[in-house]
C-alpha cells in the first residue's frame, strides 16, 4: 500500500465507488476505505445500497411479486398452478447472490481502474491526512491531495421501540427475516417501511404500518398519493396514520402501545420493524483537531459543489443535505471527481427522480401541486389513467395515473408524478424531458410507441392542453 494518493474516498457506497472510478478514470491515483461487512465477517464494497438497501430490497421485492402473482394473478390468465409452496429461506439466499454477484462486479471494476480498496475505517485527520485503521492491524496515515467523504447513513432508531435485531428490527434485519411473521408491525409508512411491508404482506403476514404523520406519504404529490394508498388497503396493507409510537414490551409477542386521535391504542405482532428514516454517518469521521462543519441533524455542511469547509475536502450522498437516494449520491459522486480533476462538474439537484418500488410503484420528479401552490406559481394540470392504455389492460394492471404539472405561461414541465406500473422506468422520460428544459406540448409531439405505458404519459401531456384523445378532457 503506497501512503500518499491524489485521491482518497472513504465510504464505498453508490456515492464513494462511483467518486472512486470516476477519478480514476481521469488518471487519478486513489485509494477507497470501507468498512462494511457481510453477515459472513467479508469485506463487501457497494456500501447500504448494494448490500443492504436497494439491491436487497428489490430482489425481495420482486420475489415476492412473483409468489403473489402465481397464487393471485395467473389464474386469471387461464394457467393453473398446483401445490405452490414458499421457501423464503431460498427467497433469501437468491438475495444474497444477487447482491454477491454485483459487489463481486465493483470489486472487479476497482481492479480494472487500479483503485486501492482499504478495508477498514477512515478518519479525516488535518492537512488532507486520513487515518486508516484496518480491519486486522495497526491504523496508519495516509496523505491524499483530495479527499472525498461518502460515509453515508444508518437507521434512526428511537427510544419507544429498542432495536434488537430478532424482535424489533431495522431494515437490515428485516432483509435477512427467514420466515413468514404472522403479523408484522412497522414503524414508519415512507419509502423503506412500504416496501417491506409490501413484501411480507405479499408472502403472507399481516401488516399493520403505524405512520406519525397525518398526511399519507407528504412528499409524495397527493393525487397520486391518495390513490396509491387505496391500492396499497386493498392489497391487505393496513395503513394507519396519525400514530405516534409510546412504547413496546416484549413477550411471546411485541406489544406496540401508540396513541392516535382516538387516544392510546395497542397491537400485538410478532415481528417490529422500525423504518422512520436514516441518518448521516459522520460519528468518527473526523479528529477532533478537525473543524469539519455539519449541520444541526449532523449533515456534512457542504456547498451546491460538495465542497466542505475545508479546502480539499469534499463529501457526497447520504452524508450531505438532500435526498437520500443512491444515484444522487453516485451524481454528486462524479460531479466532484470532474471538479478535482480540472473539469466543469453540476448536478442538476431540480431533476432527480424518487421511486418507491411498491405496487403500484410510484415516481416523481420536480415539484408537487402543493409546492406549486405554496410558491405561487401559475401551473397547468394534465392527468391521464392507466386504465385507458391498452398495454396496462393487456397486463392485467390497469391501476394508477400520469400528472403532468407545467407553467401556466411558459408551458415548461415543473413536476411529473406517476403511480402506477413501472413507474421507475417511465419516470425517466420526464426526467429527459426537464434535464432539456422542455415544455408539456414538447412531450404531446413525441411520438410514443403502441401499445406501451408511456402512451399514458403522452396523454397525461397532451392532457394539460385538455386535448387527451382517450378521455373526456
Ligand atoms: P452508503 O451506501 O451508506 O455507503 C457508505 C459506506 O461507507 C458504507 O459501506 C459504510 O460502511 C462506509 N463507512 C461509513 N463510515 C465509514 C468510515 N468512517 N470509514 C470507512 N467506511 C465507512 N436508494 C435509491 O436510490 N433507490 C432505492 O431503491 C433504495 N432503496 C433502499 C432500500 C433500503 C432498505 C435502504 C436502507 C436504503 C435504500 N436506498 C435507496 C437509499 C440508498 O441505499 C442510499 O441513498 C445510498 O446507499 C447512499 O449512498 P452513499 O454512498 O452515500 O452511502
Ligand atoms: P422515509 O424518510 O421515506 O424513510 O420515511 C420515514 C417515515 O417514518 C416518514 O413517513 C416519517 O413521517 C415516519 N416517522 C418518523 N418518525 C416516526 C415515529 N416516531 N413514528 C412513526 N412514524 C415516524
Amino acid at each position: 500500500m503506497a501512503n500518499s494518493y491524489d485521491v482518497i474516498v472513504i465510504g464505498a457506497g453508490p456515492a464513494g465507488y462511483v467518486a472512486a472510478i470516476r477519478c480514476a478514470q481521469l488518471g487519478l491515483n486513489v485509494a477507497c476505505i470501507d468498512e462494511f461487512r457481510r453477515k459472513d465477517g467479508e469485506p463487501a464494497l457497494g456500501g447500504t445500497c448494494l448490500n443492504v438497501g436497494c439491491i436487497p430490497s428489490k430482489a425481495l421485492l420482486d420475489s415476492s411479486e412473483q409468489y403473489h402473482k402465481v397464487n393471485e394473478e395467473l389464474a386469471g390468465h387461464g394457467i393453473n398452478v398446483k401445490g405452490v409452496s414458499l421457501d423464503v429461506p431460498q427467497m433469501i439466499s437468491r438475495k444474497d447472490k444477487v447482491v454477491a454477484d454485483l459487489t463481486g462486479g465493483i470489486r472487479q471494476l476497482f481492479k480494472a481502474n487500479k483503485i486501492e480498496w482499504l478495508q477498514g475505517h477512515g478518519k479525516l485527520l488535518t492537512e488532507r491526512r486520513v487515518e486508516f485503521t484496518p480491519h486486522k492491524g495497526k491504523a496508519q496515515t495516509l496523505q491524499a491531495q483530495n479527499v472525498i467523504l461518502a460515509t453515508g447513513s444508518k437507521p434512526i432508531d428511537i427510544g419507544a421501540a429498542p432495536v434488537d435485531e430478532e424482535r424489533i428490527l431495522t431494515s437490515d434485519a428485516a432483509l435477512e427475516i427467514s420466515e413468514v411473521p404472522k403479523r408484522l408491525g412497522v414503524i414508519g409508512a415512507g419509502v423503506i417501511g412500504l416496501e417491506m411491508g409490501s413484501v411480507w404482506n405479499r408472502l403472507g403476514s399481516k401488516v399493520v404500518l403505524l405512520e406519525a404523520q397525518d398526511e399519507f406519504l407528504a412528499p409524495v404529490d397527493q393525487q397520486v398519493a391518495r390513490d396509491a394508498k387505496r391500492q396499497f388497503e386493498k392489497q391487505g396493507l393496513d395503513i394507519r396514520l396519525g400514530c405516534r409510537v409510546t412504547e413496546t414490551r416484549k413477550g411471546k409477542t411485541v406489544s406496540v402501545h401508540y396513541e392516535d386521535k382516538d387516544g392510546k391504542q395497542n397491537i400485538q405482532v410478532d415481528k417490529l420493524i422500525v423504518a422512520v428514516g436514516r441518518r448521516p454517518n459522520t460519528e468518527g469521521l473526523s479528529h477532533d483537531d478537525v473543524e469539519l462543519l455539519t449541520d444541526e441533524r449532523g449533515f456534512v455542511h457542504v456547498n451546491d459543489h460538495c465542497e466542505t469547509n475545508i479546502p480539499g475536502v469534499y463529501a457526497v450522498g447520504d452524508v450531505v443535505r438532500g435526498p437520500m437516494l443512491a444515484h444522487k449520491g453516485s451524481e454528486e459522486g462524479m460531479m466532484v471527481a470532474e471538479l478535482i480533476a480540472g473539469q466543469p462538474g453540476h448536478v442538476n439537484y431540480e431533476t432527480i427522480p424518487w421511486v418507491i418500488y411498491t405496487h403500484p410503484e410510484i415516481a416523481w420528479v420536480g415539484k408537487t401541486e402543493a409546492q406549486l401552490k405554496k410558491a405561487g406559481t401559475p401551473y397547468k394540470s394534465g392527468t391521464f389513467g392507466f386504465a385507458a392504455t391498452g398495454r396496462a389492460r393487456a397486463m392485467d394492471y390497469p391501476v394508477g395515473m400520469v400528472k403532468i404539472l407545467a407553467h401556466a405561461e411558459t408551458d415548461r414541465i415543473l413536476g411529473v408524478h406517476i403511480g402506477g406500473p413501472q413507474a421507475s422506468e417511465l419516470i425517466t422520460e420526464a426526467v429527459v424531458a426537464m434535464e432539456f428544459s422542455a415544455s408539456s406540448e414538447d412531450l404531446a409531439r413525441t411520438i410514443h410507441a403502441h401499445p406501451t405505458l408511456s402512451e399514458a404519459v403522452h396523454e397525461a401531456a397532451l392532457s394539460v392542453d385538455k386535448r387527451a384523445i382517450h378521455k373526456a378532457n
